[in-house]
């Protein structure tokens, strides 16, 4: 039996550690902090709801996380509320129809430019000239910023292609929390280890060796699923090729930070953008339509994080008046986050061409959202599908033959 070892247990890592242990391959996952998930978090709010503080909208046209909770038996649930359709705070509402011009004007702008001017060009150059005032181009410049969690200058035309779409998909989130997902796949492996920051890894003709501070683990294939910025500080012996090396210190991961607050009573629904920092908030259902007794606020950009930090929770209850909000909200910036160093990767103008760098280094496989630029829950898990793909390529290359 080979055996391989999956460093990070986030949603890449135990989507590639899923499916090699399906495979028959003896697999060790070694995973830094005492929680699976990653970035990937929910928590359990004073009045007992349940808040995501990382990866929160599931849409059910994302098939790698839709056939994975299928096939865990894991329910989801709508939230009844559409991303892209938000109001701005202390306006009067937005029609969807206003939306959907503001989206067509920009989808247009974007299908006219060619593959090579999207990767080339930013989201600030696009919309400079569509800008036509309207609350809607508000909201979507604030949202793709936000949403990005770097200013509009940094983020590649490429990035947004097929974001503007509204009412095309349902949006959906685990039942019970959405590390509910990352805890199913967990239970089916085999030898998973918690609290195991790995420091090394070290490959030569024989395989690999995986090492932490205290344990050293003999490996015939290793798949790396940590952030990106993890990814530069590890030691690699030998070292990373100077490819990927001069990837990783270009590629920047996006700043955001999310409080998540407990309410007295169910909120209405609704999703609001605030017009000047990049901030904005929103409640939703839960099983069974029941409306769930919590607002979230995400902030993204680090001038937006900045902004809010300190008195987010008075902010947040200015932007949702007629909702009275519990003591005890919760917040995280993910750009302090010691095991991630940001919320996600950021492909700035000129960065797409980088990504094909990041996946397979002999018998060290990469996964995580980053190696597919992809930002979301469902590009880590179809990251650690493929992943897993190229280790099974790989083993079955390197076997003896007979
Ligand atoms: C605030 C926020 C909001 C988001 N919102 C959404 C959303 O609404 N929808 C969506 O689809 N996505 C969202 N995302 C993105 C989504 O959560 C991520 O893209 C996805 O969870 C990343 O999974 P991953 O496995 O690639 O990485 P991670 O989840 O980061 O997993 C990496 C794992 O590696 C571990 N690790 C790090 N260093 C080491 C080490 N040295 N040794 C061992 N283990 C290590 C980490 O602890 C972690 O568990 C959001 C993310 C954030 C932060």
């Amino acid at each position: 039996m080979t055996r391989v070892v999956v460093v990070g247990a986030g949603m890449a890592g135990l989507a590639a550690a899923l499916r090699l242990t399906q495979r028959g391959h003896d697999v060790t996952v070694l995973e830094a902090q005492d929680r699976v998930g990653g970035r990937v978090r929910s928590v359990t709010l004073s009045n007992g709801e349940v808040g995501e503080l990382g990866g929160e909208w599931l849409r059910s046209d994302q098939r790698w996380v839709v056939a994975l909770a299928e096939e865990l038996g894991v329910a989801m649930s709508p939230v009844g509320v559409d991303f892209a359709d938000r109001d701005l705070m202390g306006s009067p509402a937005i029609p969807t129809d206003e939306h959907r011009r503001v989206a067509s004007l920009v989808t247009a702008a974007v299908e006219s430019l060619s593959d090579s001017d999207r990767a080339r060009l930013s989201v600030d150059e696009l919309l400079a000239g569509l800008d036509d005032g309207s609350d809607a181009f508000t909201v979507l410049r604030q949202r793709l910023e936000g949403s990005a969690g770097v200013a509009a200058g940094s983020i590649a035309v490429g990035e947004i292609v097929g974001d503007f779409g509204i009412g095309e998909a349902t949006y959906l989130r685990i039942d019970g929390g959405n590390d509910l997902l990352a805890q199913a796949v967990a239970g089916k492996l085999h030898d998973l280890r918690i609290g195991h920051p790995v420091e090394r890894i070290e490959t030569d003709d024989s395989g690999a060796s995986v090492s932490t501070a205290n344990v050293t683990l003999a490996a015939d294939a290793v798949v790396v699923a940590v952030p990106l910025p993890i990814v530069s500080r590890l030691h690699f012996d030998p070292p990373l090729a100077p490819g990927m090396r001069a990837a990783l210190k270009r590629l920047a991961m996006g700043t955001a930070a999310k409080l998540v607050a407990p309410t007295e009573s169910p909120p209405p629904l609704l999703a609001r953008q605030n017009d000047d920092a990049t901030w904005w908030c929103w409640t939703g259902d839960g099983e069974e339509g029941r409306t769930r007794r919590v607002v979230t606020a995400f902030a993204g950009t680090q001038l937006a994080v900045d902004v809010v930090s300190g008195d987010w929770h008075r902010r947040l209850a200015a932007a949702v008046p007629e909702v009275l909000l519990g003591a005890n909200s919760v917040f995280v910036d993910w750009g302090t986050e010691e095991w991630f160093g940001g919320c996600y990767s950021a492909l700035a103008p000129g960065d797409e061409a980088l990504l094909g760098v990041f996946q397979q280094e002999g018998s060290v496989v990469f996964a995580g959202e980053h190696t597919l630029g992809a930002g979301t829950i469902d590009g880590a898990i179809e990251s650690g599908e493929l992943a897993a793909d190229r280790v099974e390529r790989f083993l079955s290359q390197t076997a003896a033959p007979g």
